[in-house]
């Protein structure tokens, strides 16, 4: 009789302290590239803003460097690139003396790159499936595994349009319960491609921005009618967002270092550069010290706020440009739109909604929040305990019911 007082006293107390918000509901994640914050409050996005109405609205803050790769693999980590690894969208590798890219199929294939441990393989380990449909690192076998269901973005991508994408997430939410994963992350290019070749602000951008508000629009329906459409939470989100550039706001890497001081340089934001020797350094940073329009540190002395510099393969001098500004050996002349910024700057900040059984209604967040804390996140709204990460539930549990 003792015993049963006990466990029923206790058992309320475990539901409500425990970590899980129970694995009844389903979460579907989306990543538009590029997403700037205003995006969603100046265009004609409905159903951002039904959303914002009926869910949590927020402003989330990248990590630094705020770019595709590195972003992408911290919303699936919590931990910043320089912690997991992928540190830009290219970066030397100093032991295995290979350039890593984004654009090198075998680079950007090796897991031995991707390091933390991204949510998928998370919820895997404790028992949960989880699907990608295109997510920076999920066709990537890191230690040799995937999320339950994944695609490969090298020989898919082109082939499974955006609606494709929304029809794939719809078929992955009506497998049979024992099949069906409980978080869905699926990726979309747009609007950073017409951020990138108009700008931000130009009509196409917003015209790209308002297609995607209506193709998740009546995702959502769809979702909402599914027998299981009430246990779903869907956010949107982004990896950083865009501002304008242009070819004349360029600082020529020419024109401020003699070439032989380096043996190479990661010309991407930020620029990595690889002293030749360890002579150089000094030397390269030095010279760098009052050029206009950018700031330049060695790797040990990166500003602590930019939450970089520590990993193995960083360059041994880290140049910063002023946002819109790019230091390079040439000019971008197809761009008028870029990022990779100071992850702090207006411009880079990123859009965030969400909806659902676990998100309160009508919620406006105050501050903006920081990107590692959608693992975390993830991780609740999944009942599975995360792994060691740079981010904190507690930053975004105000958005919770
Ligand atoms: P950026 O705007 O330079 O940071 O890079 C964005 C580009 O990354 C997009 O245009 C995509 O084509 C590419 N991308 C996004 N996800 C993946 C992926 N999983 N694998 C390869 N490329 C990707
Ligand atoms: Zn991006
Ligand atoms: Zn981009």
């Amino acid at each position: 009789m003792k015993r049963l007082f006990i466990l029923l006293f206790l058992l309320p107390l475990m539901a409500a302290t425990s970590w899980a918000a129970g694995r009844d509901t389903y979460t579907v994640i989306i990543s538009l590239d590029g997403l700037r914050w205003d995006y969603l409050d100046t265009y004609d996005v409905p159903f951002m803003q039904q959303l914002a109405r009926e869910g949590v609205k927020a402003v989330m803050q990248p990590s630094f460097p705020s770019k595709t790769f590195p972003n992408h693999y911290t919303l699936a980590t919590g931990l910043t690139p320089d912690h997991h690894g992928i540190i830009a969208n290219s970066f030397w590798d100093r032991d295995g003396g290979v350039e890593y890219s984004l654009k090198n199929k075998v680079t950007r294939a090796d897991g031995k790159y991707y390091g933390g441990d991204p949510v998928w393989l998370t919820a895997k380990h404790q028992g949960v499936k989880t699907a990608t449909v295109f997510w920076v690192g999920s066709d990537v076998a890191i230690n040799g595994e995937h999320p339950t269901y994944w695609r490969d973005y090298q020989t898919e991508s082109e082939k499974i349009d955006f609606q494709g994408r929304v029809d794939e997430v719809l078929r992955l939410l009506q497998l049979p319960e024992q099949d069906r994963p409980h978080l869905v992350m699926a990726y979309f290019e747009e609007p950073d491609r017409s951020g990138h070749a108009y700008g931000p602000l130009h009509r196409l951008t917003r015209r790209a921005m308002e297609d995607l508000d209506r193709l998740l629009s009546l995702m959502w329906t769809r979702i909402q009618m599914l027998p299981i459409g009430s246990q779903v939470n869907l956010i949107i989100t982004g990896d950083h967002g865009m501002t304008s550039v242009d070819p004349k706001r360029f600082v020529d890497i020419d024109d401020v270092l003699p070439k032989h001081w380096y043996s190479r340089f990661c010309n991407d934001y930020p620029t990595l550069i690889y002293a030749s020797a360890p002579q150089y350094v000094d030397s390269i940073c030095d010279a760098l010290q009052g050029v206009d329009h950018i700031r330049a540190w060695k790797k040990a002395d990166v500003p602590a706020y930019l939450g970089y510099g520590t990993n193995k393969n960083m360059g041994d001098v880290v140049v910063l440009p002023d946002v819109g500004w790019l230091f390079a050996d040439k000019p971008s002349m197809k761009q008028l739109g870029s990022h990779g910024f100071d992850h702090t700057a207006a411009d880079m900040q990123v859009g965030f909604r969400a909806i659902g059984p676990d998100f309160k209604t009508g919620y406006a967040k105050a501050d903006r929040f920081r990107n590692v804390c959608i693992y975390p996140l993830l991780c609740y709204l999944l009942g599975v305990t995360p792994s060691a990460n740079d981010g904190s539930l507690d930053e975004v549990r105000d958005m919770l019911r």
